[in-house]
């Protein structure tokens, strides 16, 4: 069985959530149909001729890429231009593009996750903050015949988790009264009849992107008619979101060796390098793509080295004598996404039985030649 191309999406979109993307980036469906049964995806980073014909070679009716191939909206639909041309082919083969781009990069455990791994980094934090998660207090009473259900549900759901525990609650017990009116159909009592029946007050915390799934939970687990429950805003920080990431090497090195070593773990043949090869560094600013104008982030935060891509020659002036120093890996290291992608979906596919295939694109987009 495969899998539709919606579900797929849904996937994605669990891994790269939309809202994360920044304003205007050109995200989503850019072109086909998710009605359609898929039987493979091609997870590229760019879409370009080579990679349409890789994707008809393949059988794939899907592409996922990371660069949008609309960025504007289109005034004509000429297939003697490369882009048209290109437009063309996909439709003709029945191939849909979906791009996930900045919100794949600001996701937990996307681009700029992926980088700062690959390169080790510990206490990792984001470089620049652009959301932060809001939080809610959810405070719900229960008969103590169902509180064990009832908790269970919502934590299971995703309520409770501070740091790196989860399924935290804070449970106290005393006594709930009601009077059923007339036309209900109470769990305990009866109408006209004042109750008076030991509860649970179970509170929790919830970020707001569970908000609903832990609400449906509760209200499924829930024995009681009408449910008493609070929820409220709490001025507490939930999970930032951002761009780039900021961490710590295990042990300095010189810039010479992570230079090394970022060539190594991001599979690209050359770097360009600014600053001292002899100077130490430990503290690692890594942004996917284009970080140049993140330079005051990096210092900002103390980094030594900044990672990242399309670095101008004013830009490198700036850094050298802010005393920063860049390794820039060209925009192509993030060529790393295919795989992750394509592994993190292709888990579930078949965690959920499905044979759908989703396969990392072997075609080198790298638009540059170093002589
Ligand atoms: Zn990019």
């Amino acid at each position: 069985m495969f899998a539709k191309g919606s579900t797929i999406i849904q996937w994605m979109e669990q891994l790269a959530p939309k809202s994360l993307a920044v304003p205007d980036d050109r995200i989503g469906l850019q072109l086909g149909s998710l009605n359609k049964e898929v039987a493979k995806v091609l997870v590229a980073l760019d879409v370009n001729e080579e990679v349409v014909e890789e994707a008809i070679a393949q059988q794939a009716n899907l592409i996922i890429a990371h660069h949008a191939i609309i960025f504007r909206p289109l005034k004509h639909l000429q297939t003697d231009t490369p882009a048209g041309r290109l437009y063309e082919k996909l439709i003709k083969h029945d191939i849909s593009v979906y791009i996930s781009h900045t919100n794949y990069d600001v996701a937990v455990g996307g681009m700029n996750d992926l980088m700062a791994e690959r390169l080790q980094l510990t206490n990792v934090r984001v470089l620049e903050t652009l959301q932060q998660e809001q939080m809610h207090k959810l405070v719900v009473f229960v008969p103590q015949t169902h509180a064990d259900e009832v908790r269970a549900a919502i934590l299971d759901a995703g309520a409770g988790h501070i740091g790196n525990y989860s399924h935290c609650s804070f449970n106290s017990e005393g006594f709930g009264t009601f009077k059923p009116g007339d036309g209900t159909n109470p769990h305990i009592g009866q109408a006209g009849k004042l109750e008076n029946v030991p509860e649970v007050r179970i509170e929790t915390i919830i970020p707001k992107s569970v908000r609903s799934r832990v609400l449906q939970a509760m209200f499924k687990a829930h024995p009681y008619e009408e449910v008493a429950y609070d929820l409220y805003p709490v001025d507490i920080q939930g999970t930032e979101y951002g761009l780039g990431r900021v961490g710590k090497l295990t042990e300095a090195v010189t810039l010479h060796q992570l230079s090394e070593q970022v060539k190594s773990s991001f599979e690209v043949s050359n770097v360009r390098v600014v600053g001292n090869l002899e100077r130490s560094v430990r503290k690692v600013a890594v942004l996917g793509g284009s970080g140049a104008r993140y330079i005051h982030h990096a210092i900002f935060h103390g980094a030594d080295v900044l990672v990242t891509g399309d670095v101008d020659y004013h830009t490198a002036h700036d850094a050298l004598a802010a005393g920063l120093a860049i390794i820039d890996p060209g925009h192509n290291a993030e060529k790393m996404m295919k795989q992750d992608v394509a592994g993190r979906l292709q888990q579930v596919a078949s965690d959920k039985g499905v044979s759908t295939q989703f396969v990392a694109s072997s075609t080198n987009t790298e638009p540059f030649q170093f002589l």
